[in-house]
């Protein structure tokens, strides 16, 4: 099948990953829709709002070493959508720990990105893809609201454990090749605590402190970040405990965890939300940049489990994915 003939794709997941990969296919002429479970779009690249705070409660910041994707951020900062945030966070005693890399961060929070990336696409968003079946050379997905999207090609960017669920949802089976890697893939849990507070938290300037442990791994206050009027801070445990306590009652997690906390929180709790992350870094990943699982119809799978972690990884995977399609002739 030549490029002529096989120009439209159906992505699975409006992440960094699935909008980049967008993106390549349109600019080479591909009719493309994006199809994502979330109210909005940027995946784990989330920002929440509650009583006058803005929360990002996924990914907390990006750093960017390759060339290709520091091109990609300094054409983000230029367009509005990301910033500067700092050098180096605290240390878990809370001294500064500054490293002379940059670390970015969504404009106004860190969906600021994928809303950017998102303008000019077809994307669908509160479209949960509940069956997907790949029968005659072209590919067929259901979602939940009753949606049916079609595709001479399909990216699915799902966290790789979801995204096994989801392309054996119908009649299509996966070779066994692709499903024994991609089987090999794993991710740990975060638990993230929103706190709403009263006054200045006792997080020290820039506004995070790295613990990288247990119980906890980080703490962000959002105000000093410059995302939020209100302070507030974000609390992520680390992941064993968040393994350990994913499932326990949520009044429960938010007492230990601001507990943990301490005198990083500084002032009165107002309100308080919890996200559960059930795949929020990846463990074990794939080694490639991407995996092209078949080529007719083309099947591709992407994001932040293939060769890279972080914003960074799943944005070079999804750019992967692009090329990948773009190279089955
Ligand atoms: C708590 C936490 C902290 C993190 N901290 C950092 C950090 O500080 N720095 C950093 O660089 N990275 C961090 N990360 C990782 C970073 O957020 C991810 O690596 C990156 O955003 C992944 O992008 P992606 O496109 O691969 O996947 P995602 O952003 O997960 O996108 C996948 C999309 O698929 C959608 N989807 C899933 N199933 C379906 C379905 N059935 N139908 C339709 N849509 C579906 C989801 O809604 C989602 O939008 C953190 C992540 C978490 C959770």
């Amino acid at each position: 099948m030549s490029d002529r003939e096989r120009n439209s794709c159906v992505i699975i997941g409006a992440g960094v990953s699935g909008l980049l990969a967008a993106k390549g296919l349109r600019e080479a002429g591909w009719r493309v829709t994006v199809l994502d479970k979330g109210r909005g779009v940027g995946g784990r690249m989330a920002t929440r709002r509650f009583g006058g705070g803005s929360f990002d409660h996924g990914a907390q910041f990006f750093t960017a070493r390759s060339d290709e994707f520091k091109g990609m951020v300094a054409d983000w900062q230029k367009a509005g959508a990301a910033r500067e945030w700092s050098r180096g966070f605290a240390d878990a005693a809370g001294n500064p720990n500054e490293d002379g890399h940059p670390r970015y961060r969504g404009a106004e929070g860190m969906t600021s990105v994928p809303k950017h990336l998102a303008r000019g696409l077809d994307v669908r968003t509160g479209e949960k893809v509940v069956r997907v079946d790949g029968d005659g050379g072209t590919w067929r997905l259901e979602t939940e609201t009753g949606t049916v999207a079609t595709g001479d090609a399909l990216i699915v960017t799902a966290p790789v454990p979801q995204a096994l669920q989801i392309v054996g949802s119908g009649e299509y089976e996966l070779p066994g090749p692709a499903r024994e890697e991609l089987e090999r893939v794993s991710y740990d849990p975060c638990l993230a605590l929103m706190a709403l507070l009263d006054g200045p938290s006792g997080v020290p300037q820039p506004g995070g402190v790295q613990i990288k442990g247990e119980p906890l791994d980080w703490i962000g206050d959002n105000r000093l970040k410059g995302i939020s009027e209100a302070p507030g801070i974000t609390i992520h445990a680390g992941p064993q405990w968040s393994r350990e306590h994913f499932e326990d009652d949520e009044a429960e997690i938010t007492a230990v965890l601001l507990g943990f906390a301490g005198d990083m929180v500084g002032a009165n709790v107002v309100s308080t939300q919890l996200a559960r992350w059930r795949y929020s870094w990846v463990s074990e990943s794939h080694p490639e940049p991407c995996l092209l699982a078949q080529a007719n119809p083309p099947l591709v799978f992407c994001g932040d489990s293939f060769a890279q972690p972080k914003v960074e990884g799943a944005s070079l995977s999804g750019l992967a994915a692009a090329s990948a399609l773009l190279g089955v002739g």
